[in-house]
């Protein structure tokens, strides 16, 4: 009579209560700075604003095609193509309302009941939420304490009879970490002897730091996609900075695009054709605006590792890629959501508790703002925990005296 228990059972992103509980405080004119949420300041490229704005302009807007534009279509395989030098076909793509519902269909067209999907920690919120949506289980492998690194070996012991699925993502939300490519290539190795599907979710792969780069899952198998396990999650969102334009898609077999296609039209039948015209606009547009956000997100980074480094007592590892960092706060608490509340009550900082993301005792900082928020928000945090922190700070334009060390 109630509501269902699964769906009772979904917890509430964690992200988007800190983000609600932060948007209330500004609005009463509260001097918040947002260091929780991964999303660049960036405009929108004018490639992907002029192109969604023609579609407008005509206004003729109606349902697309299930599985995208057909010029869409094109497009992200002219980028499969450059990116991870794969010919697909139309037939083996199909764009969803971001990343995260491409997620979703992936997951509910693999899993039966109880089946399980491995999850490597720390691990994007969405990955055993979304699991557990559709029936099935998520078994998460740890790294050892200090690295966000997993071990091959973890991974293997975690396979088991009912192992459908593995998510991989690198570069990594929350850690920044970029996997080393001997793993992603085991892990491949790993996947298609075994039988399981890995789902390489590749929504930050651009966004790498000191010359690096990530090694796409995809370019390691020597199968062809009709016949390979693994499946490629994309997007514009961090890409290009598009956050709200809510474009992802899923490259995989045609069967499997097919039977995601079924689930799309029973549930969204597509995505705005305006919102698909500026992800067209954004991927066949000048492709510098990549770069130039990647470059603004490298100064962020190098700002609060330096900005970090006066922080005494946490422990960092340093981000290859994305926009967050995953610092050990455990030198002033084990618990990571009293410690995000308490910062977002004294300080003003919005910070996301490591908890969330499988890591106990550590908070996920984005560094997607800008310089400004991110120094004067470490400066806060620090005031805020450290005893030998000046005790009087500026927050908006009140003086603040801390009184609880
Ligand atoms: N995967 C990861 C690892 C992410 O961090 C996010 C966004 N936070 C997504 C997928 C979802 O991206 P989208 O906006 O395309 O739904």
């Amino acid at each position: 009579m109630g509501f269902s228990n699964l769906a009772r059972s979904v917890i509430e992103s964690p992200t988007l209560r800190l983000n609600e509980e932060a948007r209330l405080l500004k609005e009463k004119g509260e001097a918040v700075i947002h260091l929780g949420i991964g999303e660049p300041k960036n405009r929108a490229p004018i490639a992907a604003i002029l192109s969604s704005a023609a579609r407008l302009n005509t206004g003729d807007i109606k349902y697309t095609p299930t599985d995208g534009l057909p010029s869409l279509k094109k497009a992200i395989l002219r980028y499969m193509e450059e990116n991870y030098d794969r010919i697909l076909q139309p037939e083996n793509v199909i764009v969803s309302a971001g990343a995260k519902q491409s997620l979703y269909n992936v997951l509910y067209t693999l899993l039966n009941p109880q089946e399980e999907v491995i999850v490597l920690a720390p691990y994007w919120v969405s990955y055993p939420e979304i699991a557990r949506m559709v029936y099935g289980v998520p078994v998460i492998v740890t790294p050892e304490d200090g690295s966000f690194h997993p071990r091959l070996e973890d991974v293997e012991r975690a396979v088991g009879p009912y192992t459908k699925a593995l998510i991989l993502n690198s570069p990594n939300n929350p850690s920044g970490v970029v996997y080393a490519d001997t793993f992603i290539s085991e892990i491949v190795d790993l996947c298609e002897h075994k039988g399981i599907y890995l789902i390489a979710d590749d929504i930050y792969h651009k966004l790498v730091f000191d010359g690096q780069r990530a090694l796409p899952a995809l370019t390691c198998t020597k199968r062809d996609i009709e016949s390979t396990k693994v499946i490629t999650i994309n997007g514009v969102s961090k890409l290009y900075g598009m956050t709200g334009f809510r474009i992802g898609w899923v490259a995989a077999s045609r069967k499997m695009v097919e039977i995601m296609t079924n689930i799309q039209a029973q549930t969204t039948s597509c995505t705005s054709e305006i919102l698909q015209a500026a992800a067209e606009g954004a991927l066949t547009g000048m492709q510098s605006v990549v770069e130039e956000l990647r470059l603004t997100i490298e100064n962020n980074r190098n700002v609060i590792l330096q900005q970090l480094k006066g922080f005494p007592g946490i422990r960092v590892v340093k981000p290859a890629g994305t926009f967050y960092c995953l610092p050990d706060f455990r030198a002033y608490s084990d618990d990571s959501v009293r410690l995000a509340e308490f910062l977002l009550r004294k300080a003003l900082v919005v910070t996301v508790p490591g908890k969330e993301f499988g890591m106990e005792g550590h908070l996920r900082l984005s560094f997607s703002g800008s310089i400004k928020d991110i120094t004067e928000g470490v400066e806060r945090m620090k005031w805020a925990l450290d005893p030998n922190a000046p005790n009087e700070i500026y927050i908006g334009d009140r003086k603040m005296i801390r009184d609880w060390l």
